[in-house]
């Protein structure tokens, strides 16, 4: 089968790389270069956790883990760096023991200064092992190993794209794209904030989960040290539209770091935005419209999925 693949970002990567081995045709169009900046996929490092409160999560992370390895041990690259995640939250309750538990998955109390952190009096604190980062760059670029990319070239219409399959992995740029297809996608895009400090190497990843649910996150970044962010906070905006990072947002997670790493300096040395492709439960939609595969896993939580989204979009293109 002659396969397009609309967007280059880890969606439309990972389904390329799935669709590649299952025999088919496969190109991908890219409106970019690869590795720009303006949508969700760029950087060097995504959290990857099992540690999630709703067990759906957590299974699909724990396929998606059995998948990052298999990719691993096939290419010879490392991806995963998984030395741990601290989660901190209000009480037991409101953290992913419960949930843990009950998938049967690893995880121990911890005392937060053990990992140079601060965690308020009183709140739960685990460790849970599988867990710390995806080398995100480098994810994308193997996946897209030996797919013919073509780069500069916008889809503007789904109906001037010449193959029996058309994956729309355009990330927030996909709701426009689909919907003169006349497929509707129910999502809001926003333009998301994260900042950079000084740090030394410490545990992989930690998040801070408050009773309301809101997430704070920072993880290793392998130049600056650490990156930090806050999860949902950012403004409905349009992907075609100029537009940096938000000095408001940039504050907020300055606050949050220099209250959760008192050792470190808070001054963030860097900022930048990027894109979540949001829908009302953060669940990610993968489906199926005649000859066009939507493929739309993001909610801001997306990345660490790839592999197995990317099996998912294979077996769609092929039913
Ligand atoms: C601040 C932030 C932090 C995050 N942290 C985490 C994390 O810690 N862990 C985690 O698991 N996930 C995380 N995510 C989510 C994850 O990064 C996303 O789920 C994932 O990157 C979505 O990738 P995508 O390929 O669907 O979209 P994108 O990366 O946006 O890719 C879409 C691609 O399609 C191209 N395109 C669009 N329209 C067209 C067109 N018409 N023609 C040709 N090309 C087109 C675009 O140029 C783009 O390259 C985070 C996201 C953000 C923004």
């Amino acid at each position: 089968m002659r396969v397009a693949v609309v967007g280059a970002g880890i969606t439309g990567a990972a389904a390329a790389w799935a669709l590649a081995r299952d025999g088919h045709d496969v190109r991908v169009l890219e409106q970019f270069e690869l590795d720009h900046d303006r949508g969700s996929s760029h950087g060097r490092s995504r959290i990857f956790r099992l540690a999630y409160t709703e067990p759906h999560w957590v299974e699909l992370a724990r396929e998606a883990l059995a998948a990052w390895r298999a990719l691993e041990r096939e290419t010879g690259e490392a991806l995963l760096e998984l030395d741990g995640l601290l989660e901190l939250a209000p009480s037991e309750s409101d953290s992913s023991r419960e949930t843990l538990d009950a998938c049967g998955v690893a995880w121990e109390a911890a005392d937060p200064a053990r990992y140079g952190v601060a965690g308020p009096e009183g709140w739960s604190a685990l460790v849970q092992p599988d867990a710390g980062i995806v080398r995100a760059d480098e994810a994308r670029r193997v996946f897209l190993r030996g797919i013919p990319v073509q780069t500069g070239a916008r889809v503007e219409s789904l109906d001037d794209v010449d193959a029996d399959v058309v994956v729309v992995a355009a990330g927030p740029w996909a709701r426009k794209l689909l919907a003169r297809a006349g497929v509707e996608l129910a999502v809001t895009e926003t333009r998301e904030t994260i900042a950079y400090f000084r740090h030394e190497p410490g545990i992989a990843a930690v998040v801070d989960r408050d009773a309301t649910g809101h997430l704070r996150y920072a993880l290793r970044d392998h130049v600056h040290g650490l990156k930090a962010g806050t999860h949902m906070s950012g403004r409905a905006a349009d992907p075609d539209e100029p537009g940096g990072a938000n000095e408001e947002t940039v504050r907020a997670i300055a606050d949050w770091v220099a209250e959760r790493f008192p050792g470190i300096d808070p001054e963030p040395v860097a900022a930048e935005p990027c894109f979540y492709t949001r829908t009302a439960d953060e669940s990610f939609v993968l489906e199926r419209h005649g000859r066009i595969v939507v493929a739309s896993p993001c909610s801001g939580h997306g990345f660490k999925f790839a592999p197995v989204v990317g099996r998912r979009v294979a077996d769609l293109a092929i039913l």
